[in-house]
């Protein structure tokens, strides 16, 4: 029996023993040389990753805080919050909270965000930003981010902001060449890093439009972080412990080779998918459209998913998810992001069937 539940639930996942090891390094000076330091080595990797040249910000916090700091830096006019599942939802009210006109584009949760419906929306002219979230993580739902910026060259004024977050590292993010202003993610899911660290790009035209947006707030003010960024460091003291996990596991992403690592993410999500298949389930999200970091599986008439997964801890000290927000239940989540291997996912899988046979 492991000496700790591991985590296969998406978001947090298991964090290997090298990178905490990594991150228990001496502490340094947030403006210091050897910080300074620190921070190139990581943004050069991550302007790969990311797929720009501009400038990538680390920011000492959850997703969360670079999704309502995009609202607050970028929206003057309304923002068009695209809603399929739990996070795109919860977007439109923050959207709200930070005082900002928005719009909700809603789809059943299970059904992707397609260009032809925002494009619907675009052309009524009211809105100057939209989001979208690329991989649903409640839903399992990846949507079609690469054709629904393409709306971006009908519609120049608009600003694209992605949610990344349960996708990145788990597939190749083009942030240049498909024209968005931010995309954004975070340490605790394919990066396989604890929670606390969020990490976003910027576009020129979304650095333009926060100069003209008034009552951004300091925090999460983009242009502070540019400013900061051009020097080599944050606005505030970072989490510089993370960062020095961040290093180490980019480090490891580059040895492995990115288009490896993205052969890795579908390979152990296809092991995931044939499981489900085989105990007769089907998947809450359509073919065509499903995440590779994880797989959100519809539950079958007599399934106690709640007794399945406490089963499945009890037996195996392995957690997988019991459904999100509204589908709790209707649905389970299996996690194959981040440092998972063929081994790691075969040992699952033979949990999984274990603790079926006994339910
Ligand atoms: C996990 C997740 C978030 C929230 O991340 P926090 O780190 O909790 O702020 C946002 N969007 C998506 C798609 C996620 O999977």
């Amino acid at each position: 029996m492991r000496d700790h539940v591991k985590l296969f639930i998406p978001g947090p996942v298991e964090v290997s023993a090298d990178t905490y090891a990594a991150m228990n390094a001496p502490m340094i000076g947030h403006r210091s040389k050897d910080f300074q330091v620190l921070y190139a080595d990581v943004h050069e990797k991550l302007q790969t990753l990311f797929g720009t040249t501009q400038q990538v910000y680390l920011s000492t916090s959850s997703a969360w805080g670079v999704m309502e700091g995009a609202i607050r830096n970028l929206v003057n006019k309304k923002v068009l919050n695209c809603c399929c599942g739990a996070f795109s939802d919860k977007w439109y009210d923050v959207s709200l909270r930070c005082g900002k006109q928005a719009e909700a584009l809603k789809v059943d949760w299970g059904q992707a965000i397609t260009a032809d419906l925002v494009d619907a929306k675009l052309a009524t002219g009211e809105f100057d930003v939209v989001t979208v979230v690329h991989s649903e993580t409640s839903t399992g739902v990846l949507s079609p981010v690469e054709e629904i910026a393409k709306l971006k060259a009908k519609y120049p004024d608009v600003l694209f902001v992605v949610d990344t977050v349960s996708s990145f590292t788990t597939l190749p993010m083009h942030f240049d060449s498909w024209g968005l202003d931010i995309l954004l993610t975070g340490s605790q899911k394919a990066f396989a890093m604890p929670p606390g660290l969020a990490l976003f790009a910027a576009s020129e035209a979304a650095y333009a439009r926060a100069a003209e947006v008034k009552d951004r707030g300091y925090y999460f003010d983009l242009l502070e972080f540019q400013a900061n960024g051009k020097n080599s460091m944050t606005p505030s003291t970072p989490c510089i412990s993370l960062i020095y996990g961040l290093r180490h596991q980019l480090n490891k992403m580059l040895a492995e080779g990115l288009e490896n690592r993205y052969a890795r993410h579908a390979r152990l999500n296809g092991m995931v998918h044939d499981w489900v298949r085989k105990n007769g389930f089907e998947f809450f999200a359509p073919e065509g459209y499903r995440t590779k970091g994880l797989t959100c599986v519809k539950n079958k008439d007599g399934f106690d998913v709640a007794a399945f997964v406490s089963l499945l801890k009890k037996r195996h000290n392995l957690a997988i998810d019991g459904g999100y927000g509204k589908i709790k239940g209707q649905t389970f989540r299996i996690s194959n992001m981040g440092d998972e291997s063929d081994e790691s996912i075969a040992e699952l899988i033979a949990a999984l069937d274990d603790t079926m046979g006994a339910l």
